[in-house]
């Protein structure tokens, strides 16, 4: 286990570091062995009053915020990019011990978060308005202003991306912000609170305040002072904070929820690299990614090879520990490893053959059971030799030594097969439209494979899901890629590739899959109210 300094973990208001009121901390959890990395700070409704009168304070109009060159506030914005990837390997450890993620990929994902925070940097003083040749002796004009304190909620899936989509867009637009990372990963939000510290911005711009959903997420949604909410995770708590939102006041709201996100490949396509394409889409941080492909459909005349070739891909996916060079970690939580494996359960028995996995990874870590060898001899090699704990292998073989020598074990005797929320990277093929693992999101590494003829039936069956966040072709066949982008009812549709997002392009959901989007010119509109301005504009003389 790499050891990680965990250097913040209370609440972050007003650039100061605080105690919750209620001095209430809870525990976030390490998902490689379920122990508990540290306490945090708790927020609660008394925590999210004191951050959203921080915010609006540093909201008013005469405030250094409000008074900074828009200029400015994009060059803080590039010192907080160049900080973060001053820090970046830290910031992925930290994530890695909080979140499971490979290293590697949660090193990645903060150059990512990084250029997100670039691209917005420069929208800055950018954002223009227009002016309106209306109608009348008058002159119109818009103005673009900021929409002023945002609550920013955000999902565990992936913490520093999550959050620099959020506040980046706010920032250049002029907002404050009060952000509730997830409860099972509040560590990464803070590390990044301090460097928005460090870069400079005033006080009460961001807040960052961990806490559970029901009490510090309901508090910001419900708060009259929040002028927008913005949230990513559920769909049923999507639901919830619309309602939320339009209670004590009518906040802006934009949704970043689930899917069960459509991948149609045709026959003419390399069943190779298809299959590989359709592999990352599906696993992609061990699944837990709301626009996971996670229906693969296949057309008939290749679809045996493909679900060999899936099948052989799969059972080759390296899972382990997420400090080594591995491609996939544990789930992130016991309640999500328990859901995902019930999902496999209702897969096979709703009939789907299961081509690779299937069950709970086991053989993953370096665990050993506490063991007890009584009737031990001095002349023993146990009984002689200094056992080195920190080795596995080597704990292993003296287990084994113990008993050939004929002591008698009476506890353990074995490596501990059952710790860590690791699950098989799992394939289901032969699945019918109608059963559970098609219809409603997993979260977790598991493939759906569905044999199709025609386009048309497809494009019917790709659309059929309340669902609509993102959707994959794969064709040689420009005609029939384009057409199925027309015809599929999702915000990005990839073709010949799959989840590849960017700070430049817009990112968002049709239908159940939520609402606004994040990224990209779209994305900063959300924090932006627009203000007509008309006067007096005689046309002659007065
Ligand atoms: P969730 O929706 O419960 O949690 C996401 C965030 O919302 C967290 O910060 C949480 O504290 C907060 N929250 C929860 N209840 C709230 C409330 N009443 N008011 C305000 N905020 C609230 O997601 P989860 O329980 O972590 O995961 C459950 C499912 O959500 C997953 O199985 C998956 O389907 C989906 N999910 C989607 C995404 C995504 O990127 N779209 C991310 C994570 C989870």
């Amino acid at each position: 286990m790499v050891k990680v300094d965990v250097k913040y973990t209370k609440l972050f208001i007003n650039n100061e570091w605080v105690d919750a009121v209620s001095k209430k901390t809870f525990p976030t959890i390490n998902p490689q062995n379920e122990t508990v990395i540290v306490q945090v700070a708790e927020a609660d409704k008394a925590d999210v009053d004191l951050a959203v009168a921080a915010a609006k304070k540093a909201f008013h109009r005469y405030s250094e915020w409000r008074t900074m060159d828009a200029s400015q506030r994009g060059l803080l914005m590039l010192k907080l990019a160049d900080l973060m990837e001053s820090q970046a390997r830290y910031l992925a450890e930290l994530e890695t011990l909080d979140c499971g993620k490979p290293v590697k990929v949660a090193e990645g994902e903060v150059y990512f978060a990084a250029s997100v925070l670039r691209y917005y940097a420069g929208k800055a003083d950018k954002i223009l308005g227009n002016t309106i040749p209306a109608d009348g002796e008058v002159l119109s004009m818009t103005l673009k202003e900021p929409v002023g304190v945002c609550g920013q909620i955000i999902p565990w899936n992936y913490p520093i991306p999550m959050m620099l989509w959020k506040i980046s867009p706010a920032l250049a637009a002029g907002c404050t912000i009060v952000l509730k990372p997830a409860e099972q990963t509040p560590l990464t939000a803070l590390a990044v609170a301090a460097l928005i510290k460090e870069a400079g911005f005033p006080p009460g711009v961001v807040n960052v305040l961990p806490g559970y959903g029901p009490t510090a997420g309901a508090a910001i949604t419900h708060h009259p002072d929040v002028d927008k909410v913005a949230f990513t995770g559920s769909t049923e708590v999507g639901r919830m904070i619309m309602g939320a939102a339009s209670v004590a006041n009518l906040k802006r709201v934009t949704l970043e929820l689930g899917g069960k996100s459509p991948l149609v490949v045709f026959n003419d396509a390399d069943v190779e690299k298809a299959a590989q394409i359709a592999h990352a889409a599906a696993f992609e941080n061990a699944g837990q990614c709301c626009c996971a492909g996670t229906r693969t459909y296949v057309q008939a005349g290749i679809y045996d090879q493909f679900v060999s070739k899936a099948a052989d891909i799969a059972k080759q996916r390296s899972v382990g520990n997420p400090f080594d060079d591995v491609q996939q970690g544990p789930q992130i939580d016991k309640e999500m490893y328990t859901k995902v494996l019930d999902y496999i359960k209702a897969g096979k028995e709703s009939g789907a053959r299961c081509v690779a996995g299937g069950d709970r990874a086991a053989d993953v870590g370096y665990y050993v059971q506490p063991t007890v060898f009584a009737d031990v001899q001095d002349d023993m090699k146990i009984a002689r030799e200094e056992i080195d704990k920190e080795m596995y292998t080597k704990v292993l073989d003296y287990i084994k030594a113990g008993k050939e020598s004929g002591a008698r074990c009476v506890a353990g005797g074995d490596r501990a097969a059952d710790v860590g929320y690791y699950v098989q990277p799992t394939v289901f093929a032969d699945v019918q439209d109608d059963m559970k693992i098609a219809r409603e999101e997993i979260f977790g590494p598991v493939q759906s494979i569905f044999k199709f003829e025609t386009f048309d039936e497809a494009v019917d069956r790709a659309n059929d899901t309340n669902y609509g966040l993102g959707a994959g072709v794969i064709t040689n066949d420009i005609t029939t890629a384009m057409a199925f982008a027309r015809h599929v009812r999702a915000g990005s549709v990839w073709i010949n590739i799959y989840n590849h997002v960017t700070s430049q392009t817009p990112f968002g959901g049709f239908k159940d899959s939520g609402m606004g989007r994040e990224l990209g010119e779209e994305g900063i509109n959300n924090y932006l109210e627009v203000k007509t301005i008309t006067m007096s504009f005689p046309k002659r003389p007065l």
